[in-house]
């Protein structure tokens, strides 16, 4: 299968819909990273998108809606707090657990009872929803295991060949995936996945929001994960990545002593960069980090690197998710200096 770029977001949204109505996989842009698109009631195209990806059956995708009546086809049941934070965030960057809707087949949750369900902002996401006519089942575009896409040019790379087109919508806004929560009881939130909605947002609606532990930290072995993404291997470039935190001096001083060829440093700016050191920034506040991280994992294999030591961003607000992201590339390998 060659896999067709489809260049012009606007012009596209038609041949685009078309594909996913037929049961085609398609790359397609949201507000946070690329997802890889089909119809979620369709068996076949879901065992594609798992396919394509190298994804584990036991992980489950996100569906995604444009119309807030769309969640009764998804959801069997809506708690109250379900609806207040849908009129919070949504359209928007925020993923809820909920109890499955017999309609949605457990290929799609990954044998699970639950589904997870978002709205996104994108417009052209929106749009290829209600011009599909379908719920979209979409997990973020990349091979399963490597840095998230935010280009449709990361998409092609990773997907060429294995799906039938991407719809290039330009570069996420967010750039790195939803926040996935879960509901504890009528007023506790428990957040499984950290992203651009963050712990204080959360808490302007809901009156007590959980961090998951394994957000911060490796869980031990045999421990039960309720979010099946969390246990496996993540968003990792090739190159060896080393997560370092401390301040800017101890920082530098720590590199001083681990230059060599192929070692490449990513900063959190001019400032943070260190002479004669290959160094790559990636943003000062959690939100720039948020756009950038992604591409600059993917912009280290492409130079080569072997060695990557990441100055650890400040892991409050957006800044969280950007750690979490980040610690699973580096395979949990954390050192304080
Ligand atoms: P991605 O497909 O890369 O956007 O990742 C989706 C994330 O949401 C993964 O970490 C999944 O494990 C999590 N997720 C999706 N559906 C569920 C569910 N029903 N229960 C718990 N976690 C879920
Ligand atoms: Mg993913």
């Amino acid at each position: 299968m060659k896999t067709k770029l489809l260049a012009d977001c606007a012009a596209d949204l038609l041949d685009a819909a078309k594909l996913l109505r037929e049961g085609q996989v398609v790359g397609i842009p949201t507000e946070t990273v690329y997802g890889l698109a089909a119809d979620a009631c369709n068996e076949e195209a879901i065992q594609q998108i798992f396919s394509a990806k190298g994804r584990p059956a036991d992980n489950p995708l996100i569906v995604h809606i444009a119309k807030t009546q769309q969640l009764a086809e998804i959801a069997a049941s809506v708690p109250s707090l379900a609806q207040k934070l849908a009129n919070a965030f949504w359209p928007g960057p925020l993923t809820m657990i909920l109890p499955k809707h017999h309609q949605i087949p457990t290929i799609t949750s990954g044998g699970l009872d639950t589904v997870g369900v978002r709205m996104p902002s994108h417009p052209a996401a929106r749009a290829l929803i209600l011009l599909s006519g379908v719920p979209l089942a979409a997990p973020s575009a990349n091979r399963s295991g490597y840095p998230s896409p935010t280009t449709a040019a990361h998409v092609m790379n990773d997907m060429q060949g294995k799906i039938a087109a991407v719809l290039d919508g330009g570069t996420c806004n967010v750039g790195v995936e939803s926040t996935v929560i879960a509901f504890e009881n009528e007023d506790t939130v428990r957040i499984l996945r950290p992203g651009y909605v963050t712990e204080a947002m959360l808490r302007n609606v809901v009156p007590n929001v959980i961090l998951d532990p394994a957000i911060l930290q490796q869980l031990p072995q045999g421990q039960i994960v309720r979010s099946p993404g969390m246990k496996y291997q993540h968003y990792a470039p090739r190159a060896h990545v080393t997560l370092v935190k401390g301040s800017q001096e101890a920082f530098h001083s720590f590199v001083r002593q681990h230059v060599a060829t192929d070692v490449y440093v990513l900063v959190f700016d001019e400032q943070d960069k260190i002479p004669d050191v290959s160094c790559l920034v990636y943003g000062a506040t959690g939100e720039e980090q948020a756009q950038l991280v992604f591409s600059k994992l993917r912009e280290l294999d492409d130079l080569g690197a072997k060695q990557v030591f990441v100055h650890a961003p400040n892991p409050n607000g957006v800044g969280l998710a950007v750690y979490n992201r980040l610690i699973r590339a580096a395979g949990f390998e954390v050192i304080q200096v």
